[in-house]
This record gives structure tokens, sequence and C-alpha cells, in this order.
């Protein structure tokens, strides 16, 4: 967590670089809508790991404790050891996520954003409670907690600088590492490069295991996935996959395929049910970005109200030892309706927009409630003041773009 906490004013600075040069090159690889969402999704990953960091680490503790046939030292090579070890897991941690359903309806979130960039990669899921199992193994051999901890940290860090268009193959580093060239060969949907490309930090384990892809020249990468979200709400990137297979679940007679649905290969549904809810495929030539257009203020509004939320993250995740519980519960609500709020008006919802108000009344009035510092509170007071009174304005200017009718309609979900 704290080498996370440490890399974000990088990830920012990073994020920021790319956009001044994508404006610059005009080359259209950041939509406020999708830049935003993939953010947000970022920001409720962070939340959940709040709220359930300790039970993935108790677990690796209790098998620690029984079963580790040493305590191995600090040395630096066995950091080394662990750091390699850790990405061979993460490979298959990260292949069974596409592979088997459950757990790409908890993946599915990093591959749902239609553009690639830097803050796709901060665009992670907040349901990843099963993947630690995969690294139990190094408890057995005995990885102290602390060092499995940070080398993860580190893993995900690295991760960062690939989500980039801007960076093209690098020659013999191709051969050993992730790069941004076979980063964006798994982020695309294009049917040569499925299930390709799995390794965190190495690519030698996608070689080693025949899953290795390089990006063709001719084949440029399409982003996304092939059911498309049609969504900017986080919570429902998280949710969507895992709804239809409760959905086939549920509406399959068979009991051997309630259980498959769950268990068996990502895209594979029961006949019956396939059958009844027969899913379109979209060929890709038809493929088409989800952008809800949106007018200039209130788009200027979103991205505004966007960084007050990540300014309560970002205070909530610096402080977060000294909090008492109701403060934190109250930045984790206010983080969280915002959250939510931003992506609906993101949707082009008018019913979305004239919520905006109760929640502009609603944050600090919790935030006054909760005995969060005085000064702090008067700064949100005034952020969300000023917010108000900017919002009755954008509420008038954009009355007739906005109506009911644009709302998108949810697609279903399939890789
Ligand atoms: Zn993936
Ligand atoms: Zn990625």
């Amino acid at each position: 967590m704290t080498v996370i906490l440490y890399a974000i004013p990088a990830f920012f600075l990073l994020i920021g670089l790319e956009l001044w040069a994508d404006r610059r090159a005009q080359r259209g690889h950041y939509r406020l809508n999708d830049a935003l969402t993939s953010l947000s999704a970022g920001v409720l990953s962070r939340l959940m790991t709040i709220v359930h960091q300790l039970l993935p680490f108790t677990l690796y503790l209790v098998v620690f404790d029984a079963l580790a046939q040493y305590q191995l030292s600090q040395a630096w090579y066995i950091w080394l050891v662990a750091f390699v070890l850790y990405d061979f897991l993460y490979y298959w941690n990260h292949r069974l996520g596409h592979e088997v359903s459950v757990l790409w309806a908890a993946h599915v979130v990093h591959h749902s954003s239609e553009d690639y960039n830097l803050t796709t990669a901060l665009r992670q899921t907040s349901g990843s409670f099963l993947s630690w199992i995969f690294y139990l193994p190094m408890a057995v051999v005995g990885f102290p907690p602390e060092m499995v901890i940070t080398v993860a940290a580190l893993n995900l860090v690295y991760q960062f600088w690939v989500h980039t268009q801007y960076i093209d193959k690098l020659g013999w580093l191709e051969a050993v590492f992730v790069t941004p060239s076979n980063h964006r060969v798994h982020h695309a949907q294009n049917r040569v490069y499925i299930d390709k490309n799995y390794g965190g930090v190495f690519i030698l384990w996608d070689r080693l295991f025949s899953t290795y892809m390089p990006e063709l020249r001719n084949v440029p990468p399409v982003y996304g996935i092939r059911g498309a979200l049609k969504s900017f709400n986080p919570l429902w990137a998280n949710l969507q996959v895992y709804s239809q297979l409760w959905q086939d679940s549920y509406h399959t007679a068979r009991w051997k395929d309630k259980w498959r649905v769950w268990f068996g290969r990502t895209g594979w549904r029961p006949p019956d049910v396939a059958a009844r809810f027969p899913l379109q495929k979209q060929p890709l030539a038809d493929f088409v970005k989800y952008d809800p257009a949106l007018g200039a203020r209130v788009s200027r509004y979103c991205f505004v109200q966007h960084i007050v939320m990540l300014a309560m993250t970002v205070y909530l995740l610096l402080t977060l030892d000294n909090l008492t519980s109701l403060g934190t519960t109250v930045i984790m609500v206010s983080v969280f309706i915002s959250c939510m709020q931003i992506g609906w008006v993101l949707q082009r919802s008018k019913a979305a927009l004239a919520m905006e108000g109760p929640r502009l009344l609603a944050i600090p009035l919790l935030w006054l409630a909760s005995g969060l510092p005085g000064a702090v509170v008067i700064v949100l007071l005034v952020a969300h003041a000023i917010s108000l009174v900017w919002l009755l304005t954008v509420i008038r200017s954009e009355e007739d773009e906005f109506s009911q009718e644009d709302e998108p309609q949810k697609a279903p979900l399939r890789k």
C-alpha cells in the first residue's frame, strides 16, 4: 500500500504529460468520459482494499505460520527470487482471470476501457478477493508476508507505464519484459490477440507457456471487450459480468450447468439459456466506442468534480491511520457517491444532473457531522458551495441538450 501511495504523484504527473502530448499530437487517445471512469474504478479499488485488506493478509499469515518450512532472510537475492516468483504466480493468476468465468467477472473491469492510455492502468478491479490464493505457495516456502506485499506493489507499479500508445516496440526488451507494445496486444479485442500476453513484468512466461503474441503492424489493436460495457458507472463495471453469470446460472435447468456457468471456460453458456436468451456478437468491423456527446460546460463541471473527489481520496489515503472510523466512513461514502454521480452525468442523464444538487448539499453536511478537522471541513464546504452555484448555470445552459431518451442502453457483456 505504501509503495503505491508514494507512486501516486508520479502516476498523475505521467498522465498529465501523456495527455499534453496527446492534445498536441491530436491523436485522440484520451476521452474525458473514459479516462474519468478509469480513475473512478481505480479509486473504488483503493476503497475496497481499505475494507478488505486484512482478509488476504490474514490468510497469508495463517498459512505462513502453519506451513512455512523456513523463514527466509531479507538478503537481496531472496528479494529478487520473491520478485520473479511473484511474477510467475501472477502470470497464472492473470491467465485464469481470463479463462475462468468467475475470475474473469472480477478482472473484466481492467479491460472495459475502450481507450488505451495511462489512466487505463488505474482501472483496477474492486473484487480481487480470490487472487491471494495464487500466492500462498510463497507462504509455504517461507517468504515473509511484508516481502510479498512489497513485491506485489512493485509488480503493480511496474505495470503502469506499459499502458500507453506513445511508446513503440523496444528491441530486445520485447523478448524479456512486458512492454507497451506487447501489453497493447493483451488489451485488444481483435481475434488474433485474444487471450495473449498475460505477464506482469516478464513476458518470458508467455513465451514459455505458448500465450505470446507480438503486436502486428498490419493489425492495429482495437481496445475494449467484445460485449461492450456501455456505461461510465464504475460499480457496474465491477458487477456486470457477475450479474450475467447469475442470470445464466438461475435460468439454466441442469444443476451441473449452474455450477459450470461460474467455474467453466469464459464465454461458455448453457445450451438451454443460450437458446432462450441469445447474445448478439457484433462483428469487430462494426465496433463503435461508447461515447455519449456532452456539452463543454458539463464536461468541465464533471472534470472539476472529479478533481474534488480525487482530493477527498488522497486525503483519506494520507490520513487513514489517524482517522476515526466515523471519519473514514464519511469520506468513503462521499467518494463513492461522487464517483457514481459523475459517471451517471457522463452518460448524459438529465436525472443525474438534477441529483447533483442533493449530492453537493449532503456531502458537506456529512463532513460537518463527522468530527473531521475544522480546516478540512471548511475547504470542502467552500468547494461544494462554489460547485452548487456553478451547477445552476450548467443546468440552465444544458437544458436543451439533455433528455432522458439519450440515456444509453445497457448491452449484454461477453468477451
Ligand atoms: Zn488481463
Ligand atoms: Zn493492462
